[in-house]
């Protein structure tokens, strides 16, 4: 479902964030994208979502050639594709149900199906009694919930995470990554950006390393393989 061919990005500074990477990412995958800061996991995962450009090579996302999708089809891609962030980039301003609904309004679905769908991920986190709240007044755990309910409302056959665990405490970032595990049994593929050893070594899915902008390892059932 996610095909790369020797793909190449080069920054406008000169920086080369992928130096040839070619890739095979089957339905309902589970995969670990692990490597020392700087190596180009960030921009690996971005790739896939259309928010940098290759320089060179193909991406195919769902038969879909990222490389030649008009602007116009990008939100077809994004429907396509859940992406939750390390800092979960929730509206301030809006609810909980707000910012989870925001996602299936922008693509114009019924409300009945909206209210409907809503409540059932926030049920699925486990946040249906703070549907009201705003971000402000949840943890970062709770935050990081409202931002997976998010990236799965539309229903999408692939989940990219860039370091989701990143900003919380190790007992919360075991129950994120149940969610994860549960989002994945049901069919969704999950990319995974992460520097956290312990679920890498303890939760085992195929594991990606890439330094230098390139993939140095990729094993089934990998271990983290770098000493922090
Ligand atoms: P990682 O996620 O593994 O830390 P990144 O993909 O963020 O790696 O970065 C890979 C390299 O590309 C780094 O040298 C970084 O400084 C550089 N880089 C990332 N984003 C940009 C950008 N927008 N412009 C220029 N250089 C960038
Ligand atoms: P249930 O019937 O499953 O208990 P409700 O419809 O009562 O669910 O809604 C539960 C929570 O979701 C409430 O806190 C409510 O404020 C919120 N909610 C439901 N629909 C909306 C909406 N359209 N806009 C904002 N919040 C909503």
């Amino acid at each position: 479902m996610i095909e790369m061919e020797e793909v190449f990005k080069k920054y406008p500074n000169g920086v080369v964030a992928a130096n040839g990477i070619s890739v095979s990412i089957k339905q309902g995958e589970f995969v670990y994208v692990v490597g020392p800061s700087g190596a180009g996991k960030s921009t690996f995962i971005k790739m896939m979502y259309r928010e940098e450009v290759p320089t060179k090579g193909t991406i195919m996302i769902n038969g879909l050639n990222l490389a030649k999708l008009k602007p116009s089809k990008v939100p077809h891609l994004r429907r396509q594709i859940g992406v939750v962030f390390q800092d979960f980039k929730l509206l301030q301003t809006l609810t909980v149900y707000e910012n989870v609904a925001f996602a299936m309004e922008v693509i114009e679905e019924h409300p009945d199906d909206i209210k409907k769908r809503v409540m059932e991920v926030l049920n699925l986190v486990g946040l249906k009694h703070k549907a009201r709240m705003l971000p402000s007044e949840l943890s970062g755990g709770e935050q990081q919930r409202v931002s997976i309910a998010r990236s799965i409302v539309n229903n999408p056959k692939v989940v990219i995470a860039d370091e989701p665990t990143g900003n919380l405490d190790p007992d919360t970032s075991w129950e994120i990554m149940k969610i994860f595990e549960e989002i994945n049994r049901s069919g969704t593929t999950v990319v995974m950006a992460t520097h956290n050893r312990d679920i890498v070594n303890s939760i085992k899915h195929r594991v990606i390393a890439i330094e230098s902008g390139m993939i140095t390892r990729d094993e089934q059932r990998g271990d983290y393989g770098y000493e922090s």
